[in-house]
């Protein structure tokens, strides 16, 4: 993996790989960036990393995935708001983040196993232990689903974490500070159709307890 030059606020740039995989293993939602006939276009998607590659996946009929594989060059962004930064002047009002943004090809995975796998990635990023508790699904809706591998070519990372900077100077009674925030998972809810109380299965168990 290479990395791009932060320009603006470059002292908050932490390109190296164990950063940008932090940003990326917190979260399983990232933003695709494409060309389609000359119009950007962007779309929300979910992700399992492995390595330098991200393994997203849809429908064969996915336009977006059907797009990125005609060899252009794609962007793919992940960004986790972390905080409402309030400084005594609006100039210095700020976030606190974590984004990373990557630059790289998109290949269609046709290997059997490595589609398995694939899939198993995205499905384990988003709840860990789901993999083993689910059906993966059966002839046809496999048939119907595409895999694609993002390789990163280059990357860059950005974080901010601190309150107010700046404003030294402003010695009126105005409050500032930050806010933190968090996103956070409420009580799960049992699907009521089978008409059957379940007790709740280890992944999401887990899941609520390490995020509530
Ligand atoms: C958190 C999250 C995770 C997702 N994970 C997956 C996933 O793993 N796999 C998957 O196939 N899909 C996923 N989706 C849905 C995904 O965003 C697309 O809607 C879907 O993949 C269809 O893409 P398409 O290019 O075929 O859209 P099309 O229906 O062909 O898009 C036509 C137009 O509809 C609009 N559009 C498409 N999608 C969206 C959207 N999400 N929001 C607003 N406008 C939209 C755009 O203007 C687009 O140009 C996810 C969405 C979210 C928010």
């Amino acid at each position: 993996m290479e990395f791009n030059k932060v320009v603006r606020g470059a002292k908050r740039e932490m390109n190296n790989e164990e950063s940008v995989y932090a940003i990326l293993d917190a979260g399983f939602m990232c933003h695709v960036a494409f060309q389609h006939q000359g119009q950007a276009m962007i779309i929300p998607t979910a992700y399992g990393r492995e390595g330098d590659n991200l393994y997203i996946h849809g429908s064969t009929k996915n336009f977006m995935l059907n797009q990125i594989l005609d060899g252009q060059s794609i962007c793919i962004s992940v960004t986790h708001l972390d905080g409402i930064v309030l400084a005594k002047s609006l100039f210095h009002t700020s976030v606190n983040y974590r984004s990373t943004v990557l630059f790289g090809k998109a290949v269609l995975v046709e290997d059997e196993e490595e589609r398995m796998d694939g899939l198993k990635s995205i499905t384990e990023n988003i709840v860990k232990g789901r993999w083993n508790e689910v059906e993966v699904g059966d002839e046809n809706q496999l048939k119907a689903t595409m895999i694609i591998k993002f390789t990163i070519d280059s990357a860059s990372a950005k974080i901010r974490n601190e309150g107010p900077v700046g404003d030294d100077s402003i010695l009126n009674e105005v409050w500032s500070g930050h806010i933190p925030l968090a996103l956070k998972a409420a009580q799960p809810i049992q699907d009521k159709k089978f008409g059957v109380v379940l007790e709740m299965s280890k992944s999401v168990k887990n899941y609520y307890e390490k995020h509530k």
